[in-house]
C-alpha cells in the first residue's frame, strides 16, 4: 500500500488539525493519544512520510527511538509510572489503524490493566493537563 498523505497524523504534522503536542525536534513530533490506554499515553511520529516499519528510513527510525526514550523518561517521571511500554503496529493484521508510522509510549501502573486500544476518547481538559505535565517533565530534564 502506498503512503496516503490524508491520514490523521499527516494532518497533525501539517498543522491542519489540532493535537496535544508535547515535544518536537527536527525529525519527530510527539503528542497525546486522544484515546489513551493509560494516563500519559503519548505517540511519537517521524516528520517524513512512512506508513510503517517497512518503509521507514533507518535514520528516522533512530530519531523516533531517541524521542521515544526522552518521552519514556518524561512520562515515567510525570505520572510516577511503575513502567513504560513502547509499542508499534505494522499493518492492519498487526492492529495498525493509522497509516503513518508511530511509536506508542504507554505508562504502566502496577495496579491498573490497560484500557482498550483506540476505543474511548479522553476528556479534552484532562489531555491538556497531561500534556502540560509531560512538557514540564521534559523541561526539568
Ligand atoms: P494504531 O492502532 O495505528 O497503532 O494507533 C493509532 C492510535 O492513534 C490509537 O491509539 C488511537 O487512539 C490514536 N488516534 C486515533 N485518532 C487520533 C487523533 O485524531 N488524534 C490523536 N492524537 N490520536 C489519535
Amino acid at each position: 500500500m502506498a503512503y496516503d498523505p490524508s491520514n490523521i497524523f499527516a494532518k497533525i504534522l501539517r498543522g491542519e488539525i489540532p493535537a496535544y503536542r508535547v515535544y518536537e525536534d527536527e525529525r519527530t513530533l510527539a503528542f497525546m493519544d486522544v484515546m489513551p490506554q493509560s494516563d500519559g499515553h503519548t505517540l511519537v511520529v517521524p516528520k517524513s512520510p512512512a506508513e510503517n516499519i517497512f518503509d521507514l528510513d533507518p535514520a528516522m527510525a533512530a530519531a523516533v527511538i531517541q524521542s521515544g526514550q526522552k518521552l519514556a523518561r518524561a512520562v515515567k517521571h510525570a505520572f510516577n509510572a511503575d513502567g513504560v511500554m513502547l509499542v508499534q503496529y505494522n499493518g492492519p493484521a498487526a492492529g495498525q489503524t493509522v497509516f503513518h508510522f508511530h511509536l506508542h509510549v504507554v505508562p504502566r501502573y502496577a495496579d491498573q490493566p490497560l484500557r482498550s486500544h483506540g476505543r474511548s476518547m479522553a476528556d479534552a481538559r484532562l489531555l491538556e493537563e497531561h500534556a502540560q505535565r509531560i512538557r514540564a517533565a521534559l523541561q526539568a530534564g
